[in-house]
């Protein structure tokens, strides 16, 4: 299934990303939001072609616990509409009060996407242990089994889709939803097993298994919030310091770079570091280097860049 999701998306994102010159690079805070768009379209359409069959299915095979979750289906359209609000509200221009842009309601979006995951894992949790302490008998065909384990896997590959784009733009709101996917195809295929463990006297399987997965599902939110959070407190990058390091001193007449900060906005960063020249060089050639740097970073790295310059004794 892997190679299927990196092929699909790569696909995708050769058609999304071919018009438009600047909006190649998804690493654009542009072309990013286009793959997070991309990521929000594709599972709010496939949830509702998903609904659709359920709907369809639940009346041919006249089952209600069918149309139930077709309900629930078309419901979870509802994350993917909060990363297309959070990408759509956090490309807002900077203004008078917030210069340095809305970047950052990406991450508030993500905190409260991945709040609705802890509270679908402990939705999930619950139903799943009075099933454990009630008996109830599902009753189900096999065409019905059969049904829920495919739409499972169709939500897992959309779950994988997902995780891949939010893996390619780091953006972890992308993986909440995808985390949501991933705890309804586990939710499809148990309902597959109760079935077919009812037939065969096992009442609790489907119960003892939807309680490691909410633990799993639980355990996941959190992690993606103390993430977000993270990004929202401001947290240093190793790989961007690098980065930032190597070209500054590419740069003709710089020695080194040190108190390299990058401060991230989502898309756009706001960047500061101190450049080291030789001491005898002129006021006037130290300022033209320190332009070059900024330049240099602000066109490799969307940010914006301010340089401070540093002399040191030439050796
Ligand atoms: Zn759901
Ligand atoms: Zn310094
Ligand atoms: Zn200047």
């Amino acid at each position: 299934m892997h190679m299927l999701t990196v092929r699909i998306n790569d696909f995708l994102l050769a058609r999304l990303l071919r018009e438009g010159s600047d909006l190649q690079d998804i690493n654009h805070p542009e072309g990013r939001r286009k793959v997070a768009y991309l990521e929000a379209w594709i599972s709010i359409i496939g949830n509702l072609v998903l609904a659709l069959l359920k709907f369809i299915f639940g009346i041919i095979l006249n089952s209600i616990a069918l149309l139930a979750d077709a309900v629930h289906t078309a419901s979870d359209v509802l994350t993917s509409f909060m990363v297309l609000l959070g990408f759509k509200l956090s490309s807002i221009p900077p203004d008078e009060k917030h210069p340095y842009g809305h970047g950052r309601i990406e991450f508030i979006a993500t905190l409260i996407i991945a709040l609705m995951l802890i509270g679908v894992g402990i939705k999930f949790g619950l139903e799943s242990f009075a099933r454990l302490r009630t008996h109830i008998v599902v009753e189900g065909s096999l065409g019905i089994a059969l049904f829920m384990v495919l739409a499972g896997l169709l939500k897992e590959l959309m779950s994988r889709i997902s995780i891949d784009l939010g893996n390619r733009i780091k953006a972890p709101a992308l993986l909440a939803d995808a985390w949501h996917h991933r705890t309804d195809a586990l939710a499809s295929i148990l309902v597959a097993v109760a079935i077919l463990a009812s037939k065969y006297g096992y009442y609790k399987v489907d119960a003892v298994l939807g309680l490691v997965v909410s633990v799993l599902i639980i355990y996941t939110g959190i992690e993606i919030f103390i993430d977000a959070s993270s990004k929202i407190i401001g947290e240093s990058n190793a790989e961007d310091v690098a980065k930032i390091s190597n070209l500054a001193c590419s740069v003709e007449g710089v020695v080194a770079a040190h108190d390299i900060n990058v401060h991230n906005y989502g898309g756009n960063k706001a960047i500061s570091l101190h450049i080291e020249v030789e001491d005898n060089l002129s006021m006037e050639m130290a300022h033209d280097v320190a332009h070059e740097v900024e330049n240099l970073i602000n066109k490799n790295m969307y940010a914006s860049t301010t340089v401070h310059v540093d002399k040191v004794k030439k050796k």
